[in-house]
């Protein structure tokens, strides 16, 4: 089995949804993460920063899904990464209303000595010098680097975005961020300039639309499960990019054909992620649920037809 690190924030979110609204709740792109891949029992630590406001409750739930905290630093005196959003009706699109970066400031993450030779490290959304800190600080050169950013990194980091996508295999973002980043409208378009930018694999990630695997001239496409209910998108994407990178690192192929699986298993943990608030659905949900809507999800793409 392979180590995997996970590099992201801890933080506190706040929600707005058609549905409801919430106060500091528990949030992050490496909480998400982490609880994703943790149903593959991976040997998994989290690379983050919190503040003395941080509750030991949120940590101790990282921990109890063997989750290496040792990389999360606390900064006694500071305050938690903050972040608050308000969706659209059409639950695709959302505004930001804050983002305070507070203790992530100054965050120098540290990776700890025993996950410097992990095989598989996600770089999940975070400040990209950040991201670029820790692929320095592997020992060995990992098997498998996973970039996943956002359009406010776009916006006030892009030079050291190109410097770090250079540097990594595998890039998760969605599509009007892949947009922004190319200028191209059509995604075909976009993900062959995001490969001429650095990674070999590029992930679109399209919502409640599915994902598109890019690689070469290879193109794979994975719906979203359609749901009943969707009560809050908030970290669907970095449970994907958590499931994907988990399954990966159980399986310890890395090849375009595996994956697709990949991209499948990341669908489906992101679809469990939105049926309720924050990490809520995400903290006590069980192997045998991912179990059958990975069935579930088999049903709803196969199909048998002969081509002459
Ligand atoms: P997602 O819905 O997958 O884009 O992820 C939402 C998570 O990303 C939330 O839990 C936030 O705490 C976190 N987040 C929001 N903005 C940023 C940012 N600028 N950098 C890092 N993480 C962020």
């Amino acid at each position: 089995m392979s180590k995997l690190v996970i590099v992201g924030t801890v933080a506190f979110d706040a929600i707005e949804t058609p549905f409801g609204k919430t106060d500091k709740i528990l949030g992050g792109a490496a909480t998400f993460i982490g609880l994703a891949a943790s149903h593959f029992n991976v040997d998994s630590a989290a690379v983050s920063v919190v503040g003395g406001d941080f509750p030991q409750k949120y940590l101790d739930l990282l921990s109890n899904r063997n989750i290496n905290i040792d990389g999360v630093e606390i900064v006694k005196e500071g305050k938690t990464f903050f972040w608050s959003g308000r969706y659209h009706n059409d639950m695709n699109s959302r505004d930001t209303l804050a983002t305070e970066l507070n203790v992530l400031a100054d965050f120098n993450p540290v990776v700890p000595e025993a996950y410097k030779n992990a095989e598989v490290v996600m770089l999940g959304n975070l400040h990209p010098i950040v991201q670029m800190g820790v692929l320095d600080q592997m020992t060995t050169k990992p098997k498998l680097t996973i970039l996943d950013t956002m359009n406010f990194w776009m916006d006030c980091a892009l030079d050291d975005l190109h410097n770090v996508m250079k540097k990594i295999d595998v890039i998760t973002i969605n599509d009007e961020e892949a947009r922004q980043l190319t200028g191209e409208y059509s995604l075909v378009v976009a993900a062959r300039k995001i490969h001429e930018m650095g990674p070999k694999y590029v992930v679109i990630k399209k919502g409640e639309h599915g994902a598109l695997l890019f690689h070469d001239d290879h193109m794979f496409y994975a719906p979203a499960l359609p749901l009943e209910e969707v009560f809050d998108p908030t970290g669907a994407g970095d449970t994907f990019a958590g499931g994907f990178a988990g399954y990966l690192a159980k399986t310890e192929d890395y090849s375009f054909e595996n994956m697709k699986n990949a991209v499948i298993y990341g669908s489906t943990l992101a679809s469990f992620c939105v049926e309720k608030f924050g990490t809520e659905r995400m903290v006590d949900l069980e192997n045998s649920e991912v179990h059958k809507r990975m069935q579930q999800f088999k049903q709803l793409t196969q199909f048998n037809i002969e081509l002459s």
